[in-house]
């Protein structure tokens, strides 16, 4: 029995391994799914319309630790009857005499309690739920397929408690009330898309609609105590939504466009088709939004609703085609907002990460399977821009459009794209295909030559260099040289800042707070004005130095800083309590009351970033006491990479100063 059993194994995955796409369309999946957070469980009932391409007697869906009944199959139109199967090695065998131009209709009912890609979590004492297909792959949670090559059509229909919202890929069609009193909301989409972009969140939110120019829906959602932080959390999303539209050519091809902020995210945002998902991190006040503010994500995973979505990358080696052009379309959205020097400047910031990232030899093919995220994101948009001056705008424009029809809702390779622009250029590109995307170099001083050509603001920032010590640098601060040019200045030497250079803007103003760390008792009353800055950044770095600089002043410094809260780690606020625990004469605040807010923040009730922080204090303080020590030791098993690598590094040092 067990030799059989193996021998049959072995058939299978050598049966896996040939192109499934090639003998099987999975055109449609309906289902119904029921969360159960308490028991981080799901269960649902799927049927598959599938359309049979090549006979086979057996086909599979990829489901990772997956119980399965009431498997059955009908052809289209007749009854439904069991069917075998087999669920082995992640994976479900349809077993069946499959054949060649049948249609037939799969369905199964399943359970599973995911270890990865469905995330259940509390939040403010209310359960979250959330998915993230991309790297971690759906089959954890829907049985579906794990090849980004295999396009189908979902439709998830969701029961939940009717006080949270339940979302999902595609447009709401109806919204039921069911007997036990929960909700069942059903969506649709049109259009067939990988499975890594199947998304769902379950959640307490409440929500903003506004339509685009060309009227697309556009739904921010907000959790229900966040309304104030809606506009600045969410501002430019229509003008960029628009922007986009026009700049790309190709109207957005879904139904209606979704954001929605989630706690403890993996990554900055996630691009679902419909439904981007992001860090909660940048739900962020108004005064926030000038220091770390969700713009350039909103419109990179708003790109990538073409890019990625619409077209989709065979393979890995052609990442660049979602990742470098989501870089650079969030780029060319930002420009319309923050204008040419902005998006020079970022571009240069790009070439700077990209030289260092060369120098120390780690440098690869833009086509490389294993090239860093710096080279797919940032060599992927310079390319980009490079092909654009080549080109020219006309063709440049014509070619994404055409690009983007001719391959709507299928797979792409770089020459698919390459192709589409030498037909309208009329000239080959082999040489910069060589040079910019094949070579394992990246020519950043090609690149960062033609950028000084082009910018002005570039160039003066290359020529503002205070390193060699010329005596035009205290000049810079005095006369007109950009603000990002003056920052540099303060950042090189910090000695030439003078009561003159406190009248600049907030940007020069946070270089002072930033690199001026000895203040001279001249700077003091305009040092302490950086106190009143709309920037919790500013604010964070000036308390500190003034604190520090000024040790009878501490009253005056903490009275004033009372009740700022910074970001969504707190910044301000932990570095408020660290200072008046070390203020031994500012006797307002009950100290033990303070120490005990702070080792509280180390708890899972708190976001990893505002964890993390309080930790970092406690350490510094020597002062980790037992509870933060426990939670420590459960941060451990945080299912976010972020805070188990650096509970794990903490914990050990804490283990090697006990020694
Ligand atoms: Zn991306």
């Amino acid at each position: 029995m067990k030799k059989f059993f193996i021998i049959v194994f072995v058939l299978l995955v050598a049966h896996a391994f040939a192109q499934q796409t090639s003998y099987v369309n999975f055109i449609k999946a309906n289902a119904t799914l029921n969360l159960i957070p308490d028991s981080t469980l799901v269960e649902g009932n799927v049927s598959y319309e599938i359309k049979i391409l090549k006979a086979t007697d057996s086909i599979f869906l990829d489901a990772v630790n997956m119980k399965f009944n009431t498997v059955e199959i009908a052809k289209s139109d007749a009854v439904f009857g069991a069917l075998s199967y087999l669920n082995i090695d992640n994976k479900i065998y349809f077993n069946y005499p499959f054949k060649k131009n049948e249609s037939y209709v799969v369905r199964f009912n399943y359970s599973a309690k995911p270890k990865k890609a469905m995330y259940f979590l509390e939040r403010e004492n209310a359960p979250q739920v959330w998915t993230q297909g991309q790297g971690k792959y759906t089959s954890n949670w829907f049985p579906s397929i794990d090849d980004v090559n295999d396009k189908i059509i979902f439709n998830l229909s969701l029961v939940g408690d009717p006080e949270y919202k339940l979302l999902s890929n595609g447009a709401i069609t109806e919204r039921i009330e069911l007997p036990n009193g929960s909700v069942k909301t059903s969506y649709k989409m049109k259009k067939p898309m990988p499975s890594y972009l199947l998304a769902l969140v379950y959640g307490k939110y409440n929500k903003e609609t506004k339509t685009s120019k060309s009227g697309i829906p556009l739904e921010y959602y907000y959790y229900p105590e966040d309304s104030l932080k809606v506009e600045p959390t969410y501002r430019y999303s229509k003008q960029m939504f628009d922007f986009l539209e026009e700049e790309i050519g190709f109207a957005f091809p879904w139904q209606n466009y979704k954001q929605v902020p989630v706690h403890d995210f993996l990554y900055a945002g996630m691009e679902n088709t419909s439904l981007t998902i992001f860090s909660d991190a940048y739900v962020v006040d108004s005064i926030g939004f000038n220091d770390k503010n969700y713009v350039n994500v909103n419109a990179h995973e708003l790109a990538h609703q073409w890019f990625g979505d619409l077209v989709t990358a065979k393979s890995s080696e052609h990442h660049w085609l979602q990742e470098g052009f989501a870089t650079y379309y969030a780029l060319l959205a930002e420009r319309d907002i923050f204008g040419e020097n902005y998006f020079n400047f970022k571009l240069l910031e790009s070439i700077i990460d990209l030289s260092h990232q060369e120098l120390s030899g780690e440098g690869t093919s833009l086509l490389d399977t294993k090239a860093s995220s710096l080279t797919f994101y940032q060599r992927g948009a310079w390319v980009l821009h490079i092909l654009r001056g080549v080109v020219g705008d006309r063709v440049f424009k014509q070619a994404v459009k055409n690009y983007l029809e001719k391959h709507q809702f299928g797979n792409v390779e770089t020459s698919d794209f390459i192709k589409e622009v030498e037909r309208l250029y009329g000239k080959s590109l082999t040489s910069f295909v060589n040079y910019w995307i094949k070579n394992k170099s990246f020519p950043y001083e090609k690149a960062y030559e033609v950028l000084r050509k082009e910018s002005e603001f570039i160039n003066e920032y290359a020529m503002v260099d205070c390193e060699a010590k010329t005596s035009k640098c205290a000049d810079y601060l005095k006369y007109y040289v950009s603000d990002e040019a003056k920052a540099k200045v303060i950042s090189q030497v910090p000695d030439l800042v003078t009561l003159g250079t406190f009248k600049n803007g907030i940007k020069v103003r946070q270089a002072i707070s930033q690199y001026v760390t000895k203040i001279p008792e001249n700077l003091k009353t305009d040092y302490e004005s950086l106190l009143d800055d709309q920037s919790y950044i500013t604010i964070e770095k000036a308390l500190y130095n003034l604190w520090n600089n000024f040790p009878l002043e501490r009253s005056k410094y903490l009275a004033k800083t009372r009740g700022i809260s910074g970001f969504s780690d707190k910044n301000v606020r932990l570095l408020w309590i660290v200072l008046n625990l070390n203020t031994a004469y500012y006797q307002t605040d009950d100290k033990q009351k303070l120490f005990n807010e702070l080792v509280d923040y180390t708890g899972e009730a708190y976001n990893v970033d505002l964890r993390m922080n309080a930790f970092q204090y406690l350490y510094l303080m020597k002062s980790c006491n037992e509870e933060c020590e426990a939670n420590l030791e459960k941060a451990k098993s945080h299912y976010n990479w972020r805070m188990v690598k650096f509970a794990k590094e903490l914990s050990n040092k804490l283990e090697e100063n006990k020694k």
